[in-house]
């Protein structure tokens, strides 16, 4: 028996990176899986991969409220119902904050914070309505300290963590959980950007992490997993550091 079996599970950001590792567990643990991505290639070789009766690519950009319109009537005409949300789409640009341009910091601000809020106000109400769920949103370690260079993509995840304890008190009463995952370094296409040797990234992450590596995305899968499983049934509005011990240290 799998964690998650009979759910219906949208994951935003499903084609590559971190998205893609909790679309492939979600759909191991028995869920069926509705992959969103912008990345329409990659989406939809996944989901033919995962199977039909398993995974359903549908175009998502989260910062536009139709889309998300669209891809819940997806969900529903693909699957009947949708009982979870996996919040992960999310972009980095580095940039002191005196030097970020207006327009970038505004990008970012569109699809990591708002994008999750759209998300919770698309998905809330068809969770509640299949009898209640779990929500699971993607801050980061920065979404819980600072970091010089980051200024725009700390605050969009600050941001997400406030929205996660909010979603969580006003959904409770509905039977809806809301949890953050706050990855640390995690090896993914985001940390290994063009022109950037993954080497000097992984030497990078094996000096500054206590436990001397820079994470795998499978490793934030799993605590995905966890909040949106019956295991974590009585957690909801905490968000949780994934991180290797970086934090800590
Ligand atoms: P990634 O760049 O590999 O994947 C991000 C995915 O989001 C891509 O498939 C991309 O197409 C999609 N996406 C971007 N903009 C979108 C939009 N407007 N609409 C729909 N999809 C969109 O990065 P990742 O490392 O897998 O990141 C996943 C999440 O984890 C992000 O929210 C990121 O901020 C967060 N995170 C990553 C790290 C890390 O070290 N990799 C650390 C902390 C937090």
């Amino acid at each position: 028996m799998g964690k998650l079996d009979g759910r219906v599970v949208i994951v935003t950001g499903a084609a590559r990176g971190q998205g893609e590792q909790e679309a492939r567990l979600f759909a191991a643990e028995g869920a069926r899986v509705v992959l969103a991505d912008v990345l329409d290639g990659l989406g939809e070789a996944l989901a033919k991969e995962l199977g039909e009766d398993r995974a359903s690519y549908v175009r998502l950009d989260v910062t536009r409220e139709a889309d998300w319109a669209a891809a819940v009537a997806h969900a529903k005409e693909r699957f009947g119902r949708i009982d979870g949300l996996v919040n992960n789409a999310g972009i980095l640009r580095f940039n002191e904050l005196v030097s970020t341009p207006l327009e970038e910091f505004q990008a970012i601000i569109q699809v990591n914070q708002i994008g999750c809020f759209l998300g919770m106000k698309a998905v809330a109400p068809e969770i509640e309505a299949a009898g209640g769920g779990t929500i699971v949103n993607t801050a980061s370690y920065t979404g819980v300290t600072g970091m010089a260079g980051v200024g725009a993509y700390a605050a969009t995840k600050h941001a997400v963590v406030g929205l996660t304890r909010v979603a969580a008190v006003e959904l409770a009463p509905k039977g809806i959980r809301v949890n953050a995952v706050c990855p640390g370094a995690i090896d993914t296409p985001m940390s290994n950007p063009e022109g950037v040797d993954p080497e000097a990234t992984a030497e990078l992450y094996r000096n500054l992490v206590p436990l001397g590596r820079i994470g795998r995305p499978e490793e934030v899968a799993a605590l995905a997993l966890f909040l949106t499983a019956e295991d974590s049934s009585y957690i909801t509005g905490q968000p949780f550091v994934v991180d290797g011990g970086w934090l800590a240290g």
